[in-house]
């Protein structure tokens, strides 16, 4: 006998009603009538909403909860996030203008990422943004244009701690990294962060994504914040913020569970006394980016013809890994697994039937469910991709193939 096939992790976040997906409070075929053509992407504002207020319950209130919009940054999107959180962490100087036209004031707006322009830079001492700076060189750089503008510029050490988050999507810090600066290299940084007169903010520790284990982040923020406090002794002023990075996961494949939020938020609630009185007046910040939206989103395409080769029934569709690169599995899986899909105009349809969802690509990479197990379809029906909030869009190769670009909406 063969073990039972793993399973999705149940999702409710969707309600539905006479067979039919609805989400921004209708059904999803009254939502494409009113998009006006497929593919799209749809983004939730309720459960956008909901998810922040799960956040807040759970972890310890003088936690500040930043937005990382590089997992979804539609500018509605954006607007919306900056209206529920106290921050923003941006990669780019092109998220950096999304950013600067929200409320958020710009202290909590905060600009990672390796290589950021002169240009760049200039922009974000104009704007009071604070740089969380990932090499010397840049803090060299940062200095000189400081002194260009007539103003102190705002920074933060990112640093490349000496350990790893484990069990994680992708690991951004421990060992050689791309990212921040190595932990031993810090107290001689922080002592030329005195010496040019830059405005220390203090530290950003962010050292991987996608975690599903309590237990592996939990230990992570252990070490976060004792590395912190050992670094902090070498401060040229006070650390007024310690942002500690993120990471929290998503079930996306069959067999993963969710994160047990509660397990990490208790667990920060028993360090914050010590961590306030190692670092009194530190404001600890948690940034997120695919925790927050991924959940609140769908990939919608439509079906255009049914085919069959070799008794294989492959629904062909509009969208492909063009505007969904995540969901055909060709953004960091090393395995192949299939997200969870549905047919949206016929969630819970009795009649079942394996199939794989293909797209318009000439590549057999364009595959957005391999033979699954899905509600019997035709052409015309709604084929939707869950967990596509974050990372969907604009992680994907839209200009590939020339076909046209997905619409967005959030409602
Ligand atoms: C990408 C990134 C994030 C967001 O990661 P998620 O897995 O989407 O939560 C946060 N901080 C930094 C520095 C990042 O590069």
């Amino acid at each position: 006998m063969s073990a039972p096939r793993p399973q999705h992790a149940p999702l409710t976040q969707f309600d539905v009603r006479d067979n039919c997906l609805q989400i921004g409070g209708m059904p999803l075929t009254r939502l494409a009538q009113r998009v006006g053509s497929t593919p799209f992407y749809a983004y939730d504002r309720e459960r956008l909403n909901q998810r922040v207020a799960l956040l807040r319950e759970h972890l310890p209130p003088e936690i500040h909860l930043h937005y990382a919009m590089k997992a979804n940054p539609m500018p509605a999107v954006v607007q919306h996030m900056a209206s529920l959180v106290d921050g923003i962490d941006i990669a780019s100087g092109g998220e950096q203008r999304v950013a600067l036209d929200t409320p958020t004031d710009p202290g909590d707006i905060s600009f990672a990422g390796p290589g950021k322009s002169d240009a760049d830079l200039r922009c974000a001492t104009a704007a009071g943004i604070v740089l969380n700076m990932e090499s010397e060189a840049e803090m060299e750089r940062i200095a000189v244009i400081g002194t260009q503008l007539g103003i102190q510029p705002k920074v933060a050490v990112r640093v490349n701690p000496d350990f790893e988050l484990k069990s994680s999507g992708m690991k951004m810090g421990g060992g050689p990294k791309q990212f921040g600066v190595d932990a031993e290299r810090v107290p001689e940084m922080l002592a030329r962060i005195g010496a040019l007169g830059l405005g220390f903010q203090g530290f950003h520790i962010y050292s991987g994504s996608q975690n599903l284990k309590a237990t592996s982040i939990q230990e992570a923020h252990e070490k976060t914040f004792a590395l912190a406090i050992r670094l902090a002794a070498d401060a040229p002023s006070p650390v007024l913020t310690l942002n500690i990075g993120g990471g929290f996961g998503i079930p996306y494949f069959p067999g993963e569970e969710r994160l047990d939020l509660a397990a990490v938020g208790e667990n920060l609630k028993r360090l914050m006394p010590e961590v306030k009185r190692q670092l009194p007046g530190t404001q600890i910040v948690i940034e997120l980016g695919r925790y927050l939206v991924a959940e609140a989103g769908i990939y919608v395409s439509r079906i255009i013809e049914r085919k069959v080769s070799r008794g294989q029934v492959y629904l062909v569709t509009d969208g492909g890994l063009h505007h969904h690169l995540a969901a055909s599995g060709n953004f960091g899986q090393v395995i192949r697994k299939n997200y969870p899909v549905v047919i949206g105009n016929r969630v819970t349809s009795a009649e079942q039937e394996n199939v794989s969802v293909i797209g318009p690509l000439c590549t057999p990479l364009d595959l957005l469910a391999d033979r699954m197990d899905l509600s019997k379809a035709e052409v015309g029906d709604l084929v939707v991709v869950f967990q596509s909030g974050a990372y969907g869009l604009t992680a994907s190769p839209t200009a590939f193939l020339s076909h046209p670009v997905a619409l967005e909406v959030l409602v």
